[in-house]
Formats: C-alpha cells, sequence, structure tokens
C-alpha cells in the first residue's frame, strides 16, 4: 500500500486556542489513566487538548457501538425513532485505532445507528508512546477519523477536519505522510489463508484452547471484534423491544442456532474461527487483515494467549 500524502497545516497559538475551544465546546472524551492504573475514555474535564495519544483499555468502538442499546420499540402500537445522538469528540487517539475505526466504517457501513453516531462525532488522534506490546504497520489499512494534531502540525483526515482547521486559521502546508511511530523490534508472522484453513486438526488448537478460559476479554478489549447479539423483549401487552448486545466468539454458545446446532462446539474450535476472521476477514473485508496490532489482547489475556504466536508457530513448525 502506497503511504498517502494528506493535507497538512501550521497551527499558531491562536489557531490551537481556536480548535481547542471548537472540540471541547462539544462533549469530548480522551483515554485517560484512572487512579487503579487502568486507562479509560472519559470525559475530558478541561478545556486544554491533551498533547498525546494513549491506548485505552476499551477501545473507540465502545462509543459507535456501544456494548448495549435499544435499536427499536414498538409500543402502544407505535415504532419508536432510533435517538439522535449528541454531537461528541474523541481526542487523543493513537493512530492504530483510526485504522480499526476505518475497518469498523465497513463492517457498519449500512448500520443506521453506528452511522448516525459517525456522523456527529470528530475524531482526533494524536502521536503515542509505543508500549512492548505494539505492533502497529502503517501499511495495513487506510485511516479513519477526522484529524491528527502533533504540536504545532495538523492533519486533515476528512472533509470535516480540513473544514474545521481552515474555520480556526490553521496556516496550509505541504501534503505529507502521516508521522507514525517508528516500527518495533517485533515484526508479525505471515500466514496464508492456505495454512490456516488447512491447519484445522493442528495440535496447537487443542494445546492453546486448554489453556483459554473462553473469558472473552481479548475480543472485549480488541479494536475490530464487532460480534453482536439482537434480543427482542416482548410483552403481554404487544409492546416489542429490541437490543443489539456486544457477543463475543469465544462464549460457548455464540455459534448456537435454532434447534440446537452449534457449529463451533469446542473451545479449539472457537480460537481457530477467531484467529481466521480476525486474520483473513469475511464478506467485503475478506482477505483484510484485521488485526492493527495494538496489543490490547495480549495485555489482557490472564493466560498469556497471543495470536500472533499462533500464527508463527503454524507458520515455521508447519501443521503438526
Ligand atoms: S492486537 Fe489483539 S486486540 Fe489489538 S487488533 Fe490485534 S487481535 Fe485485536
Ligand atoms: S483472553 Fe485469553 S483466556 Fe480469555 S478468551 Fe481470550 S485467549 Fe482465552
Amino acid at each position: 500500500m502506497v503511504e498517502a500524502l494528506l493535507p497538512s497545516y501550521r497551527l499558531t497559538q491562536s489557531s490551537l486556542a481556536a480548535l481547542a475551544d471548537a472540540v471541547t465546546n462539544l462533549s469530548a472524551f480522551t483515554p485517560q489513566v484512572d487512579t487503579d492504573g487502568f486507562c479509560r475514555l472519559q470525559r475530558l474535564s478541561t478545556r486544554v487538548l491533551p498533547s498525546q495519544a494513549f491506548s485505552s483499555f476499551i477501545p473507540l468502538k465502545k462509543l459507535f457501538l456501544p456494548p448495549r442499546e435499544k435499536l427499536w420499540s414498538f409500543q402502544s402500537g407505535q415504532f419508536s425513532e432510533i435517538e439522535q445522538p449528541e454531537p461528541f469528540a474523541v481526542v487523543g487517539v493513537p493512530l492504530c485505532d483510526l485504522q480499526a475505526l476505518w475497518y469498523l466504517d465497513q463492517v457498519f457501513a449500512e448500520d443506521l445507528p453506528y452511522q448516525k453516531r459517525r456522523a456527529r462525532s470528530l475524531v482526533v488522534a494524536m502521536p503515542c508512546e509505543p508500549m512492548p506490546e505494539c505492533r502497529c504497520d502503517r501499511q495495513l489499512m487506510p485511516v479513519a477519523g477526522d484529524l491528527f494534531l502533533d504540536q504545532q502540525c495538523a492533519w486533515a483526515l476528512s472533509p470535516a477536519g480540513d473544514a474545521l482547521l481552515r474555520a480556526c486559521g490553521a496556516g496550509a502546508a505541504a501534503d505529507k505522510p502521516l508521522p507514525w511511530p517508528a516500527a518495533g523490534p517485533e515484526r508479525r508472522p505471515l500466514l496464508t489463508e492456505e495454512q490456516l484453513r488447512s491447519s484445522a486438526d493442528a495440535t496447537i488448537w487443542a494445546e492453546t484452547a486448554q489453556r483459554c478460559l473462553s473469558c472473552g476479554a481479548c475480543s472485549a478489549v480488541c479494536p475490530t471484534c464487532y460480534c453482536f447479539d439482537l434480543l427482542d423483549e416482548t410483552a403481554t401487552d404487544g409492546s416489542v423491544i429490541r437490543d443489539r448486545r456486544w457477543d463475543n466468539c469465544f462464549f460457548a454458545e455464540h455459534a448456537k442456532v435454532a434447534g440446537g446446532h452449534d457449529f463451533r462446539p469446542e473451545r479449539a474450535n472457537r480460537l481457530h474461527f477467531r484467529l481466521e476472521h480476525k486474520f483473513f476477514g469475511f464478506g467485503a473485508l475478506h482477505g483484510q487483515n484485521g488485526c492493527v496490532g495494538c496489543g490490547r489482547c495480549r495485555k489482557v489475556c490472564p493466560v498469556d494467549i497471543d495470536l500472533d504466536q499462533i500464527a508463527a508457530q503454524l507458520g515455521e513448525e508447519g501443521l503438526t
């Protein structure tokens, strides 16, 4: 993938102040480290923009695809409208999370609640300090979002971001690529789809599945995991509420369908499925590696399971 040149701008003190005002006039969220040491997306409590990005424990996806939401209800003969979300901003997100946002934008391209939230959001990325777990790759996929801010320099990532910078009086500079952090020492292993498909009986699945607790934490924190379940709650008066809730491919019930058949009854099947979905995508995203290398799953797994390590082992040791 050729690295894109993007419109960039120079910010003076006054244009930066105008930008900070524009962002903080919205309901703004930012990743902040809490007193318990966890980094969470929290409301920005000052009118000062952060200067650096942090990787929040639960990523950006929760603002666009909430863990639980009402999609519609039918009560007293009336369908309810999906509520129009308030405009909001998210500032201080790392570039790998903007790749994950691009990925979700493709998955939910025709999903009204998701698109409404996206249309009302302003997403601002900033430089990050890579952690030991990070394996981001600027070539992996495009980024979504609106702005990238690096002190006195800004990049416009969307027409809305471009318009905002101009409105704040930023001065146009030459188009240039985004300043990604330098690649870490670890390289992502290369595994072909064919290798993965023919590995269904490899011993590594059963061995790893013996350690896996099916807790689902890796999928919950993954910025590109998006499985959900739909639940209709019906009442005797005929009213119905349709809820959408996060689901998780590690959960035992995930692949169970009407009639009781379970497509992935064993934990080893579920592990294989997760790796296949993550690295080789489905539908319009088939062939797209959906792992942005943020390292969240490695950090959170209580038994140190690492998808890249499984891929490396399958690639190096063959399918024994
Ligand atoms: S590193 Fe883990 S959590 Fe991050 S995108 Fe890849 S699979 Fe998801
Ligand atoms: S976090 Fe680890 S133990 Fe939990 S489901 Fe994921 S791989 Fe299994």
